[in-house]
């Protein structure tokens, strides 16, 4: 069965209560939940799950991208079972981290692709870091260097993100709005849209910060070369 993915529409909510479907070891399947599996290149929320008073430690959560089931994979599952109601809370110092740092992430393949031409062709980001490949056939660290500090221009703007629901084929008009095919389902109706304004817009599962303000300081980490045109850049953000 497929879990209502709450994260969808509220990056910020920490807690939420659920209905356990499926207990298989280790692994819980939820009706509805605010963790994030690890997907769209963005990993994934730790947190707990409580039933009355027993806390269960969620270490990750995937989803499989055919029947959208996310699992939650436990510490241990004792004494739960399908019907249960369990409260759930995420990690938030971890989830905040990669909100923060996945906007940073949009903010560079923005400017990578309007002042450099440079497609993105992958990415993760991490609580700690994130990194980003792009398709460029030089490598200049002076590149780089530049589309940070004008990612960073947008950081100081605090522009209000927009994030909205466009029915497939309405998202579909939008040029540019998928950067990344592979990652699209392709048997979804309504798409996720997430709009930077002024710089970028596109579909994407992942959370995101409310303005580009709370992504904090963009610094770069170190660039590679990843064969002839593949250059990753990794990066971090640090509030003020
Ligand atoms: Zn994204």
């Amino acid at each position: 069965m497929e879990t209502k993915q709450l994260y969808l529409h509220d990056s910020y909510r920490k807690e939420f209560e659920a209905k356990i479907q499926k207990v298989n070891g280790n692994e819980v399947t939820l009706d509805q939940t605010i963790f994030h599996p690890l997907t769209g290149g963005v990993a994934c929320d730790t947190g707990c799950l409580r039933r009355d008073s027993v806390e269960h430690s969620v270490l990750r959560a995937e989803i499989n991208r055919e029947t959208k089931e996310i699992t939650h994979i436990l510490d241990d599952t004792t004494d739960l079972k399908p019907g249960d109601i369990v409260k759930g809370t995420i990690t938030w110092e971890r989830r905040y981290d990669l909100m923060r740092l996945h906007t940073a992430a949009h903010l560079i393949a923005a400017v990578m692709y309007r002042d450099y031409d440079a497609r993105i062709t992958g990415g993760q980001v991490d609580s700690d870091m994130a990194k980003l490949d792009f398709n460029l056939p030089k490598t200049e660290r002076q590149i780089f260097e530049d589309a940070i500090a004008k990612a960073n221009i947008e950081v100081t703007k605090k522009t209000p993100l927009k994030i909205y629901f466009l029915n497939r084929e309405e998202a579909l008009k939008i040029p540019g709005v998928v950067k990344l095919a592979e990652r699209m389902p392709p048997d979804v109706k309504e798409l996720r849209i997430v709009e930077i304004p002024g710089i970028d817009l596109q579909a994407d599962g992942g959370p995101h910060v409310n303005n580009t303000g709370e992504v904090g300081e963009i610094s770069l980490v170190k660039i590679e070369n990843k064969g002839k045109t593949q250059r990753r850049v990794y990066f971090t953000t640090k509030l003020a």
